[in-house]
């Protein structure tokens, strides 16, 4: 744990919920080798040293569904689970991960709140994606404004950079940084349900992710044989290999948001705990 400024934080970042997902430790150790002039004080939180240190995504469970009651009392992430979500209680956050499915970021949010909507709009990403309900199982929670954000293909120098870039845009957006963040209209897609793999030794992808795909195109091959689904769809974290048992996520665009954007302007969520289902 670190800090940037004296006092109590109330804005934090989070680096390394993945072990083997290292551009938010890199842009966390990047910030405080800057140490740029802060207005307000800033936590700077990696999540799973042990499993960093390792290059694996996690030791004994993944850290973001380590309150799942099928994670054992003595997993390592349990422990971090708790840790995390007391430090982050109250906190206005961000969250750093990566991906095998697209090269560019984007925003992932457990429901789209004022917070969501506010933060999403001034980082420079391609979208914000709603994971609606906890169709992941139980997952990392805390009492706190979270966003996370996917910074581009897993181990990837691209990755790292926006990863950068993305925390000095939310550290501007926070008002811990001076500037004016750009901000601009956003795409929103809900998540939807897993595309579950057939057994197979070869996987295929064909299509791009947040890019609609028609109903009964081939959108992606098992053992060289076409998969395609009976409605159009929008991929989210599709990959061939990103997961063991789904290809990704069978996503529908929902709207845009803009900055400023209000909950009383229409929008149907409410502000309250957030939960991340990030990748
Ligand atoms: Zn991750």
């Amino acid at each position: 744990m670190a800090q940037l400024g004296a006092g109590q934080p109330s804005v934090a970042i989070v680096g390394a919920i993945h072990g083997d997902e290292p551009c938010g430790a890199r842009a966390i150790e990047r910030l405080i080798e800057d140490d740029p002039p802060v207005r307000r004080p800033v936590k700077l939180i990696i999540a799973n040293a042990e499993a960093l240190e390792r290059d694996v995504r996690y030791v004994d469970a993944d850290l973001n569904r380590a309150f799942d009651d099928g994670v054992p009392e003595d997993a390592l992430e349990r422990d971090l689970a708790h840790q995390l979500a007391s430090e982050l209680r109250g906190m206005t956050a961000i969250s750093i991960h990566s991906t095998q499915s697209y090269p560019y970021p984007f925003a992932i949010a457990s429901r789209i709140d004022d917070y969501a909507r506010d933060i999403a709009s001034k980082l420079s990403v391609r979208a914000l994606v709603d994971t609606g309900s906890p169709n992941l199982g139980r997952v990392f929670e805390a009492e706190a404004d979270i966003i996370e954000v996917e910074a581009g293909l897993q181990k990837s120098d691209a990755a790292t950079e926006n990863a950068y870039r993305l925390v000095r845009e939310f550290l501007t957006a926070t008002r811990v940084l001076p500037g004016e963040t750009t901000a601009g209209e956003l795409p929103v897609y809900r998540m939807g349900e897993p595309i579950e793999k057939p057994d197979a030794s070869a996987y295929e992808v064909f299509v791009e992710n947040f890019t609609r795909v028609e109903a009964n195109e081939p959108f992606a091959a098992a053992d060289g044989t076409p998969l395609s689904e009976p409605n159009p769809f929008y991929p989210i974290l599709l990959s061939s290999y990103g997961y063991a048992d789904i290809f990704g996520f069978r996503g529908q665009k929902l709207g845009t948001v803009t900055p400023g954007q209000r909950e009383s302007d229409g929008a149907s969520s409410t502000r309250s705990r957030s939960r991340s289902n990030a990748q």
